[in-house]
């Protein structure tokens, strides 16, 4: 099977006309093409959909592209209905016999006469189908199930294995298909005939169009509240399918089901379940009524919409440094796993009163390793530090404390019971949660999960932060400079700071101002990132093309935010991937990317939002400031006190280089005067 390149997913209707306005219930389609998903697109009505099909398949095959198209309803009836029906096995018989006596209009259909019908030649009027939905009465199509008869299978195969799937015999009522059936299988039976399509499972799927059955609900859960949920479903739908690499779109399709036809990713839901829901496109639309929005409230906002895009994997524990547990992780060993002395010394059951004490050393001693073995009542052995207590032994005498004679060992109470060993789990018990969902491993974590046992452990994977240059006055280091061109000095500090912050930095080096190039770049850096930082062009000025892209892309915000430095951010999708429009000037661009992009890329990764730790200190500066904005100052202590930067010019890299952290002035702040206490943030607590 050759790969597709177009996927196109619909959810079917049985009804009428739904109206001009989109609404639920009605025929909803979302297309997927050489890797972008389109918005989904309201049918009204049957006609409108097989019109629309037809454009679809006569564009895609003009342009020479392979497409899968699902339908949401069954292919297939049970077995034995074909050959009860026309005398065949073929399903696609079926598909022709209900062409040629479906009537349909986007008033009325006669499916519910059709059904009652077959009844009447097949079941003694009395089934299959059953569930008349229309307020008439109709000969051989009962309103209930009572008094039903069912010369064939109540359910497919597949709908026995589909938890929750309905009977193609029932025609009405809410979740009911079989309608669905009856109105669908015409459109597709003449689609059929007009192009070269296979039909899934039934045909080799060798020719251009494959029609695959479908079911949603199978694999897409958790539909957002607000919006049409049919909308969202085929959406998801085509991009869970068009995000499958082609040998496993391939493997999921190789399904023997001759008559009864199957349901898409039947056995594979797991597979084709996102692990990471993919982000709102709403995820960074502007709060209302903020003309300049607060640091605070931008965070905040941030922090609700922003989810993981990384997948996961398992890890050996020693390799897992500075990734993200997916999972929270469990002690799989206690520590320590048995009760052990904490000092050299020598041990016995028991503890001891006031004065003099003697008890008979047994043989041997016990060392860290040892296999514990046991010691009678009344008898001491020697133990070193970490030992495991042999048993009949719970406390230990420190060795100092003694004096050893004629195989006695004497010492002076009182003791108590338990003295210098440690219990078994008095650190962590086998079943206690060692790591929590969502923390980035450090060297301590490693220790904890290896003392537990924990020999693998499920880790997000790394995000894969693109950074992207933007101006015409940008050239690289190392080449020639026009007077007028400048060095590109945010790439090499944004990739470090991707780095640093514990991502994939990823280069997607530079474009000048034009809006064609700048498109293609992006193009490419959604394949090849999670997330886009992009530095310059976030205005709204002419040259200001980042923006503009963004905001022609649809889900794009140009939030003011009252903060110094850093002019409007422009965040927005691009092809589902977040974009940080980072402003040019490198000293808002580092400040932003701390205080806005560097949380955010952490929920992005599966971590944990990241609040940067900051103490008051003593300003060593004085300085008026603008009340109604937050503002960060270029930073260092010295002498317990804080220190700025003497400019706070915005293109003044080298004071970037001479700071060691941010002082960070809040909203109401007007004067600061020497010895007021400021908030320092040192560099080193945004991880960097
Ligand atoms: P823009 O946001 O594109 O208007 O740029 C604002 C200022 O930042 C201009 O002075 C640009 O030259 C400067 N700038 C933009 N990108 C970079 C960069 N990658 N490296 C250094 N300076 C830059
Ligand atoms: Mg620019």
């Amino acid at each position: 099977m050759k790969p597709f390149d177009t996927f196109v997913m619909v959810d079917w209707s049985g009804g009428n006309d739904r109206g001009p306005r989109p609404v639920k219930d009605a025929i909803w389609a979302a297309v997927h093409r050489e890797g972008q998903a389109e918005k989904p697109v309201y049918l009204r009505n049957r006609q409108v959909a097989e019109t629309w099909l037809m454009a679809l398949f006569e564009e895609e095959m003009a342009a020479g592209r392979r497409v899968m198209s699902g339908f949401d309803f069954p292919f297939g009836y049970p077995a034995g209905f074909a050959r009860a029906l026309t005398g065949s096995d073929d399903p696609l018989t079926v598909w022709d016999w209900f062409e040629e006596r479906i009537e349909d209009s986007p008033k009325g259909n006669n499916r519910a006469d059709l059904a009652g019908l077959i009844n009447q030649t097949l079941g003694k009027g009395r089934g299959p189908f059953w569930f008349n939905p229309l307020k008439a009465e109709v000969a051989g199509l009962a309103r209930t199930k009572a008094d039903h008869h069912n010369p064939f299978p109540e359910k497919r195969q597949s709908e026995l294995r589909a938890r929750g799937a309905f009977t193609c015999w029932q025609m009405g009522g809410a979740g009911a298909v079989g309608s669905q059936v009856f109105m669908g299988l015409p459109v597709l039976a003449r689609l059929r005939r007009q192009f070269d399509v296979a039909v899934w499972p039934f045909e080799p799927l060798e020719a251009p169009i494959a029609f695959v059955e479908i079911w949603p609900s199978l694999t897409v859960k958790g539909a957002p509240r607000e919006g049409i949920k049919d909308a969202w479903q085929v959406r998801e739908v085509v991009r869970q399918v068009a995000g499958l690499p082609h040998a496993e779109l391939a493997e999921i399709l190789s399904v023997e089901a001759p008559e009864e036809g199957w349901i898409f990713g039947l056995g594979h839901e797991e597979r084709l379940m996102p692990d990471t829901p993919p982000l709102r496109n709403d995820c960074f639309a502007l709060p209302p009524g903020f003309h300049w929005t607060p640091v605070e409230e931008t965070l905040s906002l941030l922090r609700s919409r922003l989810s993981p895009v990384t997948g996961t994997e398992p890890l050996a524990t020693p390799d897992a440094l500075g990734r993200i547990a997916a999972e929270e992780v469990l002690a799989k060993r206690a520590n320590p796993p048995l009760p052990n002395t904490a000092v050299d010394g020598y041990g016995f059951l028991g503890g001891r009163g006031e004065g003099l004490h003697s008890l008979p050393l047994v043989a041997g001693r016990a060392a860290a390793g040892d296999n514990p073995g046991a010691v009678p009542e009344g008898h001491a052995i020697r133990v070193l530090t970490g030992a495991a207590l042999p048993e009949g032994v719970d406390t230990v005498v420190l060795q100092e404390d003694v004096t050893l004679t004629g195989g006695e060992v004497r010492f002076h109470g009182p003791l108590k019971a338990g003295a210098n060993t440690r219990r078994a789990g008095e650190d962590v018990k086998a079943g206690d949660p060692v790591v929590a969902a969502g923390r980035r491993l450090n060297p301590a974590d490693l220790a904890l999960l290896a003392a537990t046992g924990v020999a693998e452990v499920q880790v997000r994977r790394a995000l894969r932060v693109g950074v992207l240059s933007t101006g015409d006055e940008l050239t690289e280091v190392g080449e020639e400079a026009a007077a007028g061109q400048i060095f590109d000095a945010n790439r090499p500090m944004l990739l470090g700071l991707a780095r640093q912050l514990g991502h994939v930095p990823v280069d997607l080096g530079r474009v000048p101002d034009d809006r064609a190039t700048l498109r293609a770049r992006l193009d490419r850096a959604a394949q090849e990132a999670d997330v886009i930082l992009t530095s310059g062009g976030a205005s709204a000025g002419d040259e200001d093309h980042v923006s503009a892209l963004l905001e022609e892309a649809g889900a794009m915000a140009l939030w003011r935010i009252a903060i110094k430095p850093g002019r409007p951010l422009a965040l927005g999708l691009w092809k589902e991937r977040p974009v940080f429009g980072l402003p040019g000037n490198p000293v808002a661009a580092m400040v932003c990317t701390l205080i806005f992009a560097r949380p955010a890329m952490a929920l992005l990764a599966g971590a944990d939002w990241a609040e940067p730790v900051g103490f008051e200190v003593p300003a060593a500066f004085a300085k008026s400031k603008k009340p109604g904005r937050r503002e960060y100052l270029r930073a260092r202590i010295r002498e317990g006190r804080a220190e700025v930067f003497a400019s706070e010019g915005s293109g003044r890299i080298s004071g970037l280089s001479w700071a060691e952290g941010l002082v960070e002035l809040a909203e109401p702040a007007r004067e600061i005067r020497e010895g007021d206490p400021v908030r320092y943030i040192p560099f080193g607590s945004f991880g960097i």
